[in-house]
């Protein structure tokens, strides 16, 4: 059964802008998918819907078999666009935020934290500040900071768009690692298609007003899974 499923959503914002739908969306356990399209064309919707950031406006979204919201806690980790750190708070900090929200002891917290800094390879700025760190460190920070619930669904808006052509190829190196490592379920939104591409064992390519699933196709994957 999948991972994530939308059956006929849409969503229409409170000013009357249709922004999705319907669509129908079925994302599999451990699968690499791309959303991709133009701006507006309704990708960060479909993402915030997911995550239960925004309710839909009509049919219905599975995560992990549930249905009914507040969906994400602990099954869903969220990458932003911007990295959205805490300019006061230490990397560690900044890092712990979604653990401590969960009231999690802090032996336990000091250990994953560590662990989803390592994973990242920012062991050596758990004391640094944001302000220190270049911005695709802060990407890998944000990236540790929706890791470190350990989470069975990543979703990511557009998380490299804002960084240069150089680092944004060392990051998707760094997330494929990652993807195989982890098996995690990855929805990943994109306006590039080398990224969709290079990435991804599926696109979704979406078109505009609203925002519907045009197009879909696999991509076999370079070396076999397992
Ligand atoms: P992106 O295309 O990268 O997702 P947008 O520029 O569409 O970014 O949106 C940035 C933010 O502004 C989002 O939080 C979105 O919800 C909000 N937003 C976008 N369009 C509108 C709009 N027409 N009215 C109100 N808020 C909007
Ligand atoms: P994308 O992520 O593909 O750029 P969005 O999901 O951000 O697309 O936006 C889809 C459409 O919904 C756009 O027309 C956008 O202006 C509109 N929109 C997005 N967020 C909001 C919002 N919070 N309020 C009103 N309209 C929005």
């Amino acid at each position: 059964d999948a991972a994530i499923r939308l059956r006929a959503v849409t969503k229409i914002y409170d000013s009357g802008v249709p922004a999705l739908g319907p669509i129908d969306l079925a994302v599999g356990r451990g699968e690499f998918v791309s959303l991709l399209g133009p701006s507006g064309c309704g990708k960060s919707t479909a993402l915030r819907l997911i995550a239960g950031l925004a309710a839909e406006s009509s049919g219905s979204i599975e995560v992990a078999g549930q249905a009914t919201p507040p969906r994400g806690g602990h099954a869903i980790g969220f990458v932003f666009q911007e990295p959205t750190l805490m300019p006061w708070a230490s990397i560690s900090a900044n890092v712990a935020l979604p653990l401590e929200l969960a009231r999690t002891p802090k032996a336990e917290t000091a250990q994953r934290v560590a662990a989803a800094l390592a994973r990242v390879e920012l062991q050596d700025f758990a004391d640094a500040y944001p302000r220190q760190l270049s911005g695709g460190m802060k990407m890998r920070v944000s990236l540790a900071r929706a890791l470190v619930t350990d989470p069975d669904i990543l979703l990511m808006d557009e998380p490299f768009a804002a960084l240069d052509e150089i680092t944004r190829f060392r990051l998707n190196d760094d997330l494929l690692a990652l993807w195989r490592d982890l098996g995690k379920t990855v929805l990943f939104v994109t306006h590039s298609v080398f990224e969709s591409v290079y990435l991804s064992q599926r696109v979704v390519v979406m078109s505009p007003r609203p925002g519907r699933i045009a197009a879909e196709f696999s991509i076999e994957a370079p070396e076999p899974r397992g």
